[in-house]
């Protein structure tokens, strides 16, 4: 299909209730002056996706879920296109925030922060693609699991440098989510890291501390296959943490500990452990969703007070996109392996089942909404 070819209707996943996911379509409008519609080609599955079909992220059903997504603009308004600088045919990374850009925290640069909920037009600001915007809000094409995204003027584009392949441009979101926690962490030139949880994020937040002059990267976490990948994005040594005390190995690779520790296994116990393997004076930061309401207790004296420790929290993507393209585009590490997985949209639920279970080896799965099934085996999966 030629990308002015348009069509009536979009196919997308829906979440119609908690536990319950649906294929279903929607009618694509006309592309506002101010508008961008852009054709997926690849969207990233999420572990907030599980969540948000659990109903563990409030219930803004029916929503249509993905905030990782990767694409192509299929039609732009003349508005869109001088205030973006982009054409049909570019390839475009969307960041999944959709700011208001007037209130006090986006105005200093904190737009995953943004205060505003103003619901005009029908589209409360602050929100999220993917997340918590309902499919009910016009046009209803509001998350990644569709062949097409509705792009208004609220949200940010990045233009993909020519050639970058999907299969590496796809992790743009979850590097934005690393390069976050890496300006968080003001990591300067030589300083150590150590960045507990070896999942996706935890991959690329190696990578990204290594190509910013970080000195020793080490990466703990529990699974050995996790951790010889680790080697392969920067980390200089890695530790199984069921197998070795933390605080000790880290003491032997750096001769201390270290000057900034980032979380991102999301439990609480990884969460205490950064604390302790921080140095005097040193940072943590804090990125790994733990689900809801779980508390986390730290020795207020012994490990905070005393030590002066920095507790940085680190959300979502917020000024990551810039740095998370440059370095996706120099290539030095081995992306294109994080995604082991491809599935249609029909195959959803068989791609949260091998994430859930831990599956194949599976490191990042991600949807394909072009790609339609045979109806033979469309029937054959279910
Ligand atoms: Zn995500
Ligand atoms: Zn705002």
């Amino acid at each position: 299909m030629s990308p002015t070819t348009i069509p009536a209707r979009s196919r997308q996943l829906v979440f119609t209730e908690r536990d319950t996911m649906v294929l279903s379509d929607i009618a694509i409008p006309p592309t506002g002056t101010d508008d961008v519609l852009v054709r997926i080609e690849l969207v990233g599955v999420c572990a907030t996706d599980l969540h948000l079909l659990a109903g563990h992220i409030g219930e803004p059903f029916p929503l249509v879920p993905g905030h990782e997504f990767v694409g192509e603009v299929a039609a732009i308004g003349a508005a869109a296109a001088s205030a973006r600088g982009l054409a049909v045919g570019d390839h475009v990374a969307v960041e999944m925030l959709l700011p208001c850009r007037a209130c006090a925290r986006c105005r200093e640069g904190r737009y995953n922060l943004c205060e505003a909920d103003d619901m005009a037009e029908g589209l409360s600001r602050g929100r999220q693609y993917g997340v918590n915007i309902p499919r009910s809000v016009e046009p209803g094409l509001w998350g990644g699991y569709s062949e097409y995204l509705h792009v208004p003027a609220a949200a940010t584009t990045h233009r993909l440098p020519d050639g970058l392949p999907w299969d590496r441009a796809v992790l743009v979101e979850p590097l934005a989510v690393a390069y976050r926690t890496l300006s968080r962490a003001r990591l300067s030139p030589g300083e150590s890291v150590v960045i507990i949880g070896p999942g996706p994020v935890g991959l690329l937040a190696a990578a990204a501390a290594r190509a910013a002059g970080a000195g020793r990267v080490i990466v703990a976490g529990t699974r050995d296959s996790r951790l010889e990948l680790a080697r392969r994005f920067g980390a200089d040594a890695v530790v199984n943490t069921r197998e070795a005390d933390a605080v000790a190995s880290v003491r032997a690779e750096l001769g201390g500990l270290a000057d900034v520790v980032i979380e991102i296994a999301g439990v609480a116990d990884a969460q205490q452990q950064a604390v302790r393997l921080a140095r005097r004076g040193g940072r943590v930061v804090l990125a790994g969703a733990c689900g809801s309401a779980v508390p986390v207790t730290f020795l207020a004296d012994e490990e905070l007070l005393t030590r002066e420790i920095d507790l940085l929290p680190s959300f979502l993507s917020a000024g990551g996109f810039e740095p998370a393209i440059a370095l996706l585009a120099r290539g030095e590490f081995p992306f294109a392996e994080l995604v082991t997985h491809r599935f249609a949209l029909e195959q959803t639920a068989e791609a949260f089942a091998t994430i859930a279970a831990r599956e194949a080896g599976v490191i990042k799965a991600v949807l394909e909404p072009g790609r339609v099934l045979p109806v033979e085996a469309n029937g054959a999966a279910a």
